[in-house]
Parts: structure tokens; sequence; C-alpha cells
């Protein structure tokens, strides 16, 4: 048997038949990462101690029989703003370099129940904030398909992980994009569940009306698995749902939805999309007309503000979520560092914010305080919620019409480390076909569509589909028809 050609649900049933360890199959993502992370630089933390003991116990409940899920035994990676308690959980900032958590996310914590072996924590751009992971304060991280380009972010760190077969899933999150933008550029799937789903209990709040916990793992099968293992109600977040959660991975058995009807949002088609994307995303359209599906046009006419509004209203909300890092209660402090010399308490802060926090950070900062600032309001947030409220009805509107929307996930391939990141506007454009779907707060997944070779080197193409509300269900089930129709989802980058 290859491990490195399990993916997880294969890996969790060689597991049951004994044909391997959890301790075996965590030795071996280890042993990956020893070999190939100085490359990749995928993680932030590496838990190995905790990693073998987990894993020890996944193999007392496999024998015992206790096993509760597919996760049992089955080594994953989760982003560094997800908290796990006693590790090391930073947001990839310097402002929380040293920080542990105190207690374990309630996603960490369902998957901990069922046996799952955390390996360490990934990076990403400090405080989630960015597209490449080049923000990130402490290094880039890079694709493991050509190592001179982005893997996409903020949660680049977790789909490198899983690209370079250093995981076997990740947690991330995606606030706008960051879990299904990186998975497109990795050549994953990357599940961004509807709001309200999955529960934000331990994750370091970005924009609390739009973070999402979300997934990163090889195929949609895998992606069901995770999803009805850490979805549900809890009363620790008062913003996630009581809807009930199907068995997403039941749902897949019963194969696709009878005449399912796909919409392919003009105003997206309009946007500058390069040949190689537009391409595999015509071929992938081509791919479900053979399968029967009706495509038909759908108008978003407000959905290329989504950036826009997006950009408003996250760092509106993310300045006033950043205000508890102050010197005093979180990670770094200015009045215990040697060389800092505040002369009373406003110094303290002004230091340790001034220190702590990278570029982006403060640029959303101050943008998020003065679109909020009094005589501002009005202009800014106020209009954006507006807007926001026309992009939620529109999408409702074209789901009377259609089972899913289709778009390409980036309008590009992978970039090169360093060619966007003096440019705040054209990163913030990354996320163009993304940012409005999170702002309506609908599920919505990644998948590989096929590579483009471009400089010689073959590069994922991801194309994004877009579920209505708590219909993760028939998302996964169309995914999961045009995956099995292409072999894409098997090939594994050559490090
Ligand atoms: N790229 C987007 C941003 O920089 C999305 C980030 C996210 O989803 N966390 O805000």
């Amino acid at each position: 048997m290859d491990i490195s050609e399990l993916d997880l649900t294969t890996a969790h049933k060689k597991l049951l038949e004994k044909e391997v360890t959890s301790v075996e199959l965590t030795e071996y993502c280890l042993d990956r990462i020893k070999k190939h992370d100085s490359k990749v630089k995928a993680f932030v933390t590496v838990s190995k101690e905790e990693a073998l003991e987990e894993a020890a116990k996944a193999d007392q409940m496999i024998a015992s029989e206790e096993r509760s899920s597919y996760l049992t035994g089955v080594p994953y990676s989760a982003k560094d703003v997800i908290m796990t308690e006693g590790l090391e959980t930073t947001a990839s900032s310097n402002i929380l370099k040293g920080y542990k958590s105190s207690y374990d996310a309630t996603g960490i914590k369902k998957i901990k129940k069922q046996g799952g072996v955390l390996l360490g924590k990934t990076n990403c751009d400090a405080f989630a904030h960015g597209a490449s992971t080049e923000n990130s304060d402490f290094f880039v991280t890079k694709n493991p398909w050509d190592q001179t380009r982005v893997p996409g972010g903020s949660s680049g760190g977790s789909a490198a992980s899983v690209a370079a077969g250093e995981a076997f899933y990740s947690l991330g999150t995606d606030t706008g994009g960051s879990i299904r933008q990186p998975a497109s550029f990795c050549g994953l799937v990357g599940l961004k569940p509807t709001y309200g789903r999955v529960s934000r209990n331990g994750l370091i709040s970005m924009t609390s009306s739009t973070d999402c916990l979300s997934i990163v793992t090889r195929d949609i099968n895998d992606a069901a698995v995770v999803l009805e293992n850490i979805a549900g109600e809890d009363i620790k977040d008062a913003t996630c749902a009581r809807e009930p959660v199907p068995s997403f991975s039941a749902g897949l058995r019963q194969g696709p939805p009878s005449n399912f009807k796909i919409g392919l949002p003009k105003e997206f088609f309009e946007e500058n999309i390069s040949p190689e994307v537009q391409e595999k995303i015509e071929q992938a359209i081509k791919q479900f007309k053979e399968l029967g599906a009706e495509i038909v046009e759908v108008n978003l006419p407000s959905a290329p503000l989504g950036v826009a509004v997006y950009y408003i209203l996250t760092p509106s909300e993310l300045s006033s979520n950043l205000e508890r890092f102050d010197g005093i209660r979180y990670g770094y402090s200015a009045a215990t560092d040697k060389d800092q010399t505040p002369a009373d308490l406003f110094e303290v802060y002004t230091k340790t914010r001034g220190q702590g926090f990278g570029d982006e950070a403060k640029r959303r900062i101050m943008m998020g305080t003065f679109a909020l600032s009094s005589g501002y309001f009005d202009a800014y947030y106020l209009k954006a919620s507006k807007v926001r409220t026309i992009i939620i009805k529109e999408f409702k509107q074209a789901f009377k019409e259609v089972d899913v929307l289709l778009s390409p996930t980036s309008p590009h391939l992978p970039f090169k480390i360093g060619e966007q990141i003096d440019d705040p506007l054209t990163m913030y454009l990354e996320d163009i076909f993304l940012s409005a779907v999170s702002l309506a707060g609908l599920p919505a997944v990644s998948i590989n569509c096929g590579f483009a070779t471009k400089d010689g080197t073959e590069l994922p193409v991801g194309m994004q589909l877009i579920g209505n509300h708590f219909d993760e269900t028939k998302l996964l089930q169309v995914a999961k028809v045009y995956e099995q129709m292409n072999t894409w989802h098997k090939k594994r980058p050559e490090l």
C-alpha cells in the first residue's frame, strides 16, 4: 500500500482493515513534513509529541471498536487562527507570537473527541488578511506545484500541507475566499459551509459576520465527511444555526440530484478571466451539459460590487475585533519588551500595536476606523450594508431558478511570489468571484477542473460552485458528479 495515494476516507478504511495504524499514518506525515516542509513552509508549529500520543489513542479506539467516524486516527492540520489548547495560536502575526490557546475551538474539540490526530498549525496571512500568505509576519508558504508561486491565501499553509501530502485534510477559515482560492491554487477541494452551519467558537475573529470554519481536502467525499463531523448548533456561538445536520456523505451516495440546473452569473463571466482559466471552465460547463445538466445564464447585477462592499464592511468589523490586542491580555507586549520603554499605559497600547501588527493589519484597522467614524458612517458602512442586502436578494432570486451557480474560483492561475504584494488593490481583486458569496453567507466549494501549463509547469485551475443556504447536500452532489468524470484530483505535485 502506498500511503501517498490515500485520501482521508480510504486512509480510514485501511485503518479499520488493520492494513495500517494511526501511528504509522502520523509518522508518515511527520516524515513528509521533515523532508519537504523546509521547501513548502506550510507549518508554523509541528506538534509531533502530541500527534503521536493522539495517534496511539486512536489506535486503541479502533482496536476496541470505539471509533466514531471517518476522522478517527487520520492526521490533519489546522490554520493558525484556530484555537488548539496548549499549542501556540498566533494567526501568523508577531503580536500573538508565544500566545498559547487556553481552549480548543469547537471544531477541533469535535475532531479530538472522534480520535482525529492534529499534526500542527499552518501558516496564513496574518489575521487571515490576504490572498497569498505573503502577509504572514513569519514567512511565505510556497505552492507545492511550483515553488516560485503563491499557494493562495489566507489559508495557504492549510492548502499547501494537503497538496504536499503532509496532512490528509486541513481546517482553515473562509471570510471572503480564504479556503476557496488556496484550494484552487493548490488543486484541491475547498469547502466553505453556509454561514452558521459550523461554530465560530475558537476562531480568532476577523469579520464576525462572514467568518466560517472551512475545509480543504483532496476530494468531495472527504469534504462531506469532515463537514458532517464539525457542523451543528453550538451553545458557545449564538450565530451558529439550529439547523439539523444531515449526513452529507450519505447524500453523496444517493447520486446527483435529478434534472439539475446550473446558473452562470453573467456579470462574473464579463470580468477579465485569463484564457487558461476560461478554457478549463468552458470544458467543465460542456461536461456538465453532457451529464444532462441544464445550463442557464443568470443575472447578479450587484455581485461585482462584492469586493467594494467587502472592503468597507470587513475592515470595519475587524478594526473592532482587533482592539483586544492591546499588550495587556494576549501575546506580545511593549511593557515587557526590553527594547521598548513605554512611558504610560497609552504608550503600552501604541507601542505594542505599532510593533506587533504588520502593514496589512494596520491598513485595514485604519480603513475600518475611518469607515465607522462619525460623519462617514452613513456614506460608507451604512451604504455598504444596504448593497449587501441587495446582493443577498439577488442570490436568493437566482436560487429560485437554479440549483447551483458556477464560476471560476480565481480569474487566473497561481501568481508568482512577490508579483502583487506591493499592490493591495490588485490583491483585493483576487476574490472577485468569492466576496459576494461570503457576504451572502452562502455555501460554496472550489473544485479542481484541470491543469494549464505555464512556463513549462503544470498549474491547477479551480471552479467555484455555489449552493443555496444550508443546501450543502445538493452542492456537494453536483460537485461529485463532475469529479467522477475526471481524474485530476488524483494527481500529486512532485516535490
Ligand atoms: N482575500 C480576502 C481578504 O484578504 C479574504 C480573506 C479571508 O477569507 N480570510 O480579506
